[in-house]
């Protein structure tokens, strides 16, 4: 009698090695972008800043400058290492630049068709072995994931605004996300200089989930006539003994933003108690989407910022 004995499923090291990330791809040079960027390039990392406006590329390069001669001045990095670091960032409006990156990181505006757009033009620039990251604060990672060519390889890595001097980066798994590219990644953030805290794929993960319902609430206490601006603010700065008012934060974090995450806690869990309140719309729809555009909640064309209501 022959027992017809298949060889059991061999992991050849290649499939369990860690892959080392030298090359960084950043895509959007937004506020968080341009972070990203900072951090990544001062950690001794080439990294690439795409973005589909050459205007958002200077103005990030310029921003991290400015932002690394703060650091300068503050004797927190010297000179050399911010000469150094601006000399790893280069920009371009084309994908082929990232032909040889490691990891990508999209962190383009918060909506789910520009992030699916995104990555059906990225995929066919990159390497096979190159892991991709979004920034997102919100969206299904598993999702993003699945409209890539690569979900085992995808990932959520989720840094704080603004990222040269927030500590955590929350890091996602998508239900495809294989070991390797968790441990990457992982060991990237602290490189970086991050402390990691791993969260699961639902709405909003960890720190937005509690935050921006929080944010959304304070709007609906401005629009219920509960408290002004500067009311609302100073009473959870004083009273809460938060660093910021909600009010102030919603316009540092762009309300935009705040509204995108407001709306797919809404979808994704289906509970009414998350429904963005209406003056948070009505401010998106004005165009005031915070210090971003000079106005949100309060007016930045005054100095100091003048609440608006
Ligand atoms: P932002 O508006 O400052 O920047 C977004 C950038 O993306 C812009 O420069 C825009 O030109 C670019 N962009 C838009 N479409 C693009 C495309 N098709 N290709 C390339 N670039 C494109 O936004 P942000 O605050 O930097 O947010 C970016 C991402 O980071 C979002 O997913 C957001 O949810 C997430 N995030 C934001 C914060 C925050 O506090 N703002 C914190 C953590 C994560």
């Amino acid at each position: 009698m022959t027992i017809d004995v298949k060889p059991s499923p061999v992991t050849s090291p290649a499939d369990t090695a860690v892959p080392e990330i030298a090359r960084v791809g950043v895509i959007g040079a937004g506020q968080m972008g341009n972070g990203i960027a900072h951090v990544t390039a001062l950690a001794g990392v080439p990294v690439m800043l795409l973005d589909v406006k050459p205007e958002a590329l200077s103005k990030a390069v310029a921003t991290i400058a400015r932002n690394m001669d703060r650091q300068v001045n503050r004797s927190i990095v010297s000179a050399e290492d911010r000469d150094a670091a601006l000399a790893r960032i280069t920009t371009s409006t084309d994908y082929a630049a990232f032909a040889d990156a490691d990891l990508v990181i999209e962190a383009a505006t918060e909506k789910e068709e520009v992030k699916r757009a995104i990555f059906k033009s990225l995929m066919p620039a990159l390497k096979p072995a190159c892991l991709v990251a979004s920034n997102t604060s919100s969206i299904s990672i598993t999702r993003l994931g699945a409209a890539t060519d690569r979900p085992e390889k995808f990932i959520g890595m989720h840094f704080m605004n603004p990222v040269p001097v927030m500590k955590l980066v929350e890091i996602i798994r998508g239900i495809a996300t294989d070991e390797p590219t968790f441990q990457a990644v992982q060991a990237l953030a602290v490189k970086l200089g991050k402390i990691p805290a791993v969260a699961e794929d639902f709405p909003a993960f960890i720190v937005n989930r509690i935050l921006v319902p929080m944010i959304n609430e304070a709007v609906y206490a401005l629009y219920e006539g509960v408290g002004s601006v500067s009311g609302i603010d100073t009473s959870m700065k004083l009273g809460a003994n938060h660093p910021m008012g909600p009010l102030e934060l919603a316009d540092f974090i762009g309300l935009d933003t705040c509204l995108s995450i407001m709306q797919v806690l809404y979808d994704g869990l289906s509970d009414s108690k998350y429904r963005p309140c209406p003056l948070l719309v009505k401010y998106v729809e004005a165009g005031w989407l915070g210090r971003k555009t000079g106005r949100g909640f309060y007016d930045y064309a005054q100095n100091p910022p003048r609440p608006t209501r």
